[in-house]
């Protein structure tokens, strides 16, 4: 009987391998059901019973005793407000507004973007981007302090706990930098540990790629089961997101497309390889090719290769440089050789792009596209609707920072 309520939803949750190894008891759909409900107010924020109704498939009476148990454990909380316009007032329920504060932060040596959200994780007050340059890991976690007691004073009754999206390579786990590639130093850096020491508040961290891929899942509607996030800035970093729940592989999920070797006899890596894709196709490779060419002619170019900036780099691409044309359509063709690869051992068929290359535009996406279209697996019609989609991300940068805060979300709802 109790398995009539399980529902498509929940289902996603799991994946039915386990449900078949493991079995379906009432408690177990009692917990799915739970986490369905829960997820469903994080995306929304505020529902009706007739709306979580219409999301899960689930009867109102039984709905109901979801949401009853839910606002008994203080999980929920029931406000009158009537969503409906018309129909009968039963309310509408929502994340209790008086829990903890988390303040999402996207961090390297050179800047900190921040947003404040509350305890929904909607944004509350400005989106904040501050210039740092630390040379120190010392200078990076002081600067991190800093923007929270600053929030501090804001809110001097609330707990604001942190959550922030580090720049390279990341342990969730021990909540360790290990390497940050844009840094003066080599060391691993306990940040997790080093700033709850010194805050007494949560600190929860993970790669600025998972942030990005935790953003799209929780806030982009469009999203898929199945979708990955590649972020082509200063290196090349991606994120995969597997049957709903990020894919933490080895180099803690951040690495494998940037370094996989597209020309075993290209320059070296900082990863000690040589023709990763980063060192071709990254903002900092072509600012690097770039300025050596430059260098190498006679001063009369726009361009001075001792400033040359990324925006400008972007600009010589819309005005048609010729030089700079060539350089880029080969990093999109890098880029879209990797992502071939990629997708056919992960059968993965959303793309999601992010980062300050996406400024060369449509052009540029459509060069990468044509790489990957040479799938020999990807039949046409039979498999049209799961067609391979390539795009920009469309969230906004204040959207791609709280991106960070549903690892409080996630962790929430394991624990269900
Ligand atoms: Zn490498």
């Amino acid at each position: 009987m109790q398995l009539k309520v399980l529902n498509a939803h929940a289902i996603k949750l799991t994946g039915f391998s386990e449900m078949q190894s493991s079995g379906l008891n009432n408690q177990r759909v009692r917990q799915l059901n739970r986490q369905t409900v829960m997820k469903l107010v994080w995306q929304h924020k505020l529902l009706s019973k007739s709306q979580f109704s219409q999301h899960t498939g689930l009867s109102i009476p039984a709905v109901s005793n979801i949401l009853e148990e839910l606002v008994n454990d203080g999980k929920l909380s029931h406000s009158s407000e009537n969503l409906s316009k018309r129909g009968i007032n039963s309310g509408s329920y929502q994340i209790p507004p008086d829990g903890d504060f988390i303040l999402c932060m996207n961090v390297t040596p050179t800047s900190i973007e921040s947003q404040l959200c509350d305890a929904q994780l909607s944004p509350n007050g400005e989106f904040e981007r501050m210039q740092v340059n630390a040379s120190t890991p010392q200078a990076l976690l002081a600067a991190i302090e800093n923007i929270w007691r600053n929030q501090c004073k804001t809110w001097p009754k609330k707990t604001i706990n942190l959550a922030l999206g580090i720049h390279g390579q990341v342990d969730p786990v021990t909540g360790v930098s290990q390497t940050m590639p844009q840094a003066p130093w080599r060391e691993p850096v306990e940040i997790k540990y080093l700033l709850e020491e010194k805050l007494g508040v949560s600190v929860r961290l993970d790669n600025d790629c998972v942030m990005l891929a935790l953003a799209e899942k929780w806030q982009n509607p469009a999203s898929r089961q199945d979708f990955c996030v590649i972020n082509v800035d200063y290196g090349i970093g991606s994120s995969f997101v597997i049957n709903g729940q990020i894919y933490r592989g080895s180099l803690y999920g951040s690495g494998q497309i940037g370094h996989t070797i597209v020309n075993p006899d290209g320059i070296a890596c900082d990863c000690g390889r040589y023709g990763c894709l980063e060192t071709v196709a990254s903002l900092s490779a072509l600012k690097k090719q770039a300025r050596i060419w430059l260098k190498s002619q006679p001063y009369s170019s726009k361009l001075d290769p001792e400033t040359l900036t990324s925006m400008q780099l972007i600009a010589a691409w819309h005005d048609g440089n010729e030089q700079v044309r060539r350089w880029v359509d080969n990093s999109a063709n890098a880029i879209g050789l990797s992502l071939y690869n990629f997708l056919n051992i992960l059968n993965i068929n959303q793309i999601w792009f992010y980062g300050r290359s996406c400024g060369f535009g449509d052009e540029w996406l459509a060069t990468i596209d044509r790489q990957i279209g040479f799938t020999p697996f990807d039949h046409g019609d039979v498999l049209k609707n799961k067609a391979t989609q390539i795009n920009f991300g469309p969230l906004n940068r204040t959207q791609q920072v709280m991106g960070i805060g549903y690892l409080y979300v996630e962790s929430m709802l394991e624990k269900e």
